[in-house]
């Protein structure tokens, strides 16, 4: 497969060149349809061509349909046209119509005059048409700095590494063969198979879900040790991973023999190991009749139910789903908050899997003669197995008790005593059983170590979350680690049983085989999937600060020798988040930087009346900008003082863009990103972080130039919470109309 040659300078540095206006012929086309012509005056729009383009636009009826595509693409014919600004719906839709491709050029602006203009802002008003203008004046600016990026090919290592031989692993490992790549599978025990093998039945997984069924994993080794593409590499340790995806060199230590090969993308299922942090506390360790979940299951394999203490049969056993300690965050023995509501952080990970896992060893322990308490607060048995939770409680011999955990003891005559806080009688209550089962919490078997000891600048491990879980966008992207190329799949990412274990390691071995037709043609993998931009360092004027490295949500830049920045191209997601870091602006994509941005900013007309404001909601596509138009869509109409532009990412923003705007008479700036925090919603992990971290040199800035910080208003947003826009544009139109009009602007 090929793959592209990122542009260097003879000193093995990504070299931008200043960015500039292209001269190419650029046309004009104004859109009349889904009610733009009856909102606005197409006409005076199209004129705008005379002064931004050397030449008047053309004002069209609807260009989306097919009468209007062919008129539109005749046209560029016959004009000559390198590029089109179409100003009609916003550049979230009709992508493929309106595409280089389908429309002949090397270039599309699209300018969003629907959603932002005719669906929001009454029809006809002066206003309303000076905000149009504007936004054709700014998208003309916004392609005319840009330039086509350019990529060349080259060939990739197409193998996959698959690290963990459990059912993730497994099942990815033969998926990728079977689409006909070569696959190395990295197991460290000595055998395949991992907790599956361990297990004594499975889940339900074949209507009417209400039956275990029999472990059939040799069936999977069977086959992954047959096929012909994979490698499998067991009692192994990975000592290094160096390179970048589509290239990455491995190395491996097989009981003291290393081995040497090649991966273009790596699928880690590494698999949980059970977390006692919480169990702990109740007795597991200290009293020999307290089990694990996971203890009970080999005891259950094994086919001997009994005591550890004494090898008597269990006759009365308690089984606690998702046991908490009694302590709580709080630490003031209720096990709820210091608010005195109840709270999951004593026991915040494992959920449907435990009580699946609780449920099944009931059904163990009533099938071998003895009593099964199940002990819970809640029960979580999502979809179809909430048909093995009725099968289970129609078993004869299983009693569910709604109630707390406060402490196990021993009884004095060989026995256990659980006390309880009972939530139906409302009082404490003692369990009297022979053995206890609390679930293991389930985290990550990576927590807390390496595994692929990355030969990466910013770090050996990939970045985890809470309790060691990969960390990515929990919402989108949930294959995704923050390094390229690498994919996560089963429990390494979140809790999970066997069968959503296999197919998420589809799904993780089919994004990892994507990632590689991406790397093969010099495009980025997702969320800016297929985009040929780079970014490029202006190497003359760069201070060597490193903090584009640093700022790097990817590990995509190392430094040289020399302290320069050198760019990894297949680690980098094209989020743009470098540009915003640079002290010294020397970092800009082909179709993106930070001159770009300024010029589209200083399209903007003040008009004659100098008391009106004009605002600038600099928007991250992903959220903030789609927000923008589904209030557009949902016809809610917000204050036309405002023109949205939209970013790569809030993280993107350089700040310089800011104090350009302000310091260029523009009266305030909404900065406007995804939500931030533990739960964060950025697709590139901490754009809104890092861009109110910057906020701070805004300040600076604007103190430096008497500008109140009023000005400049930072905003977390969700796409869901496009109903706010309005409020929240109409607040800030408010705040900056009471500061008056900007001190700079002519
Ligand atoms: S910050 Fe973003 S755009 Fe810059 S190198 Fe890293 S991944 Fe690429
Ligand atoms: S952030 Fe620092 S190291 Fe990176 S390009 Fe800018 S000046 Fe150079």
């Amino acid at each position: 497969m090929a793959a592209w040659i990122a542009p260097t300078s003879k000193a093995g540095v990504p070299v931008a060149v200043t960015p500039k206006p292209t001269s190419e012929r650029t046309d004009l086309y104004v859109c009349t349809g889904c009610g733009i012509g009856e909102a606005v005056d197409a006409d005076r729009l199209a004129a705008l061509g005379n002064t931004e383009l050397k030449h008047p636009g053309t004002v069209a009826g609807p260009l989306c349909i097919p009468e209007g595509l062919a008129a539109l693409r005749d046209g560029l014919v016959g004009s000559e046209a390198d590029r089109v600004v179409i100003a009609a719906c916003s550049e979230r839709v009709n992508h493929d119509v309106f595409s280089p491709a389908s429309l002949g050029v090397n270039m599309v602006g699209r300018v969003n005059i629907r959603e932002l203009v005719a669906w929001s802002k009454p029809p006809g008003e002066h206003e309303t048409q000076l905000l149009a203008e504007d936004y054709v004046r700014m998208g003309i600016q916004r392609l005319l700095w840009s330039r086509k990026p350019d990529r060349q090919e080259r060939d990739i290592e197409t193998a996959l590494l698959v690290v963990g031989g459990g059912i993730s692993g497994l099942t990815a490992a033969l998926e990728a063969a079977n689409a006909g790549h070569d696959v190395h599978l990295v197991e460290r025990r000595a055998e395949l198979g991992g907790w599956t093998a361990r297990f004594a039945q499975l889940f339900p997984t074949r209507p009417p879900y209400r039956e275990l069924e029999p472990v059939r994993i040799d069936e999977l080794i069977d086959a992954v040790v047959a096929h012909p593409r994979i490698t499998v590499h067991t009692g192994a340790e990975i000592t290094a991973v160096a390179g970048e995806p589509g290239g990455l060199e491995v190395t491996l230590d097989q009981g003291g023999t290393r081995t040497d090969f090649s991966a273009g993308a790596v699928v880690m299922a590494t698999g949980w190991q059970p977390d006692l942090s919480v169990i702990e506390r109740l007795g597991v360790g200290d009293l020999p009749d307290v089990v694990t979940n996971v203890a009970f299951e080999e005891m259950a394999r094994s086919g001997a139910l009994v005591r550890p203490s004494d090898g008597a049969p269990v006759k009365r056993v308690a089984i606690v789903t998702r046991p908490r300690a009694g302590l709580g965050p709080s630490g003031n023995g209720s096990g709820n908050g210091a608010d005195g509501r109840a709270t999951d952080d004593d026991f915040s990970f494992g959920t449907n899997v435990l009580d699946m896992a609780s449920l099944k060893h009931a059904l163990y322990a009533t099938e071998a003669g003895a009593r099964a308490y199940v002990i819970y607060e809640d029960m979580v048995t999502p979809g179809l197995y909430e048909s093995f939770y009725r099968r289970v409680s129609e078993q004869p011999g299983v009693y569910f008790t709604n109630g707390r955990v406060k402490g196990i003891e021993a009884d004095g005559a060989g026995g256990l005593l659980v006390r309880l806080g009972h939530s139906l009688l409302g009082e404490d209550v003692g369990l009297p059983v022979d053995l206890v089962v609390l679930a293991a919490g389930m985290v990550p078997s990576t927590a807390g170590s390496d595994v692929l000891h990355l030969m990466y600048l910013q770090g050996p491990g990939l970045p985890t979350a809470k309790f060691g879980f990969s960390d990515s966008n929990f919402i989108c992207f949930p294959y995704e680690t923050r390094r390229t190329g690498i994919y996560a799949a089963g429990t390494v990412r979140e809790p999970m049983d066997g069968a959503f274990a296999a197919e998420d390691a589809t799904g993780a071995a089919l994004k990892a085989l994507q990632s590689l037709e991406l790397f093969g043609s010099g495009r980025s993998t997702h969320p800016r999937s297929g985009d040929l931009s780079l970014p490029a360092t202006r190497y003359q004027g760069c201070t060597r600060c490193g903090r584009c490295s640093q700022e790097c949500p990817f590990s995509a830049i190392e430094l040289d020798e020399r302290g320069f920045p050198a760019l990894n191209p297949e680690r980098c997601r094209r989020c743009g988040i470098c540009m915003g870091a640079c002290p010294v602006q020397v970092i800009s994509f082909e179709d993106y930087s930070v001159d770009q941005l300024s010029a589209t900013v200083k399209a903007i007309d003040f008009g004659s009346d100098k008391d009106i404001p004009r605002i600038v909601a600099l928007a991250c596509e992903n959220d903030a900008y789609p927000a923008f138009d589904l209030a557009g869509i949902n016809r809610l109409g917000f204050d036309a003082a405002v023109r949205v532009v939209p970013l790569r990412c809030l993280g993107s923003l350089n700040v310089a863009v800011v104090a350009d705007a302000l310091s260029s008479g523009i009266d305030g700036m909404m900065l406007m990103g995804c939500k931030s925090g533990d739960d964060y919603q950025c697709h590139f992990i901490q754009g809104s972080a890092l861009a109110a971290k910057r906020l701070g040199n805004v300040m600076e800035t604007l103190n430096r130039l008497t500008i109140e910080p009023e000005r400049v208003l930072p905003v977390e947003i969700e796409i869901s919470e496009y109903d706010r826009i309005p409020e929240i544009v109409g607040d800030f139109v408010e705040t900056v109309r009471k500061l008056g009009s900007n001190p700079y602007k002519f």
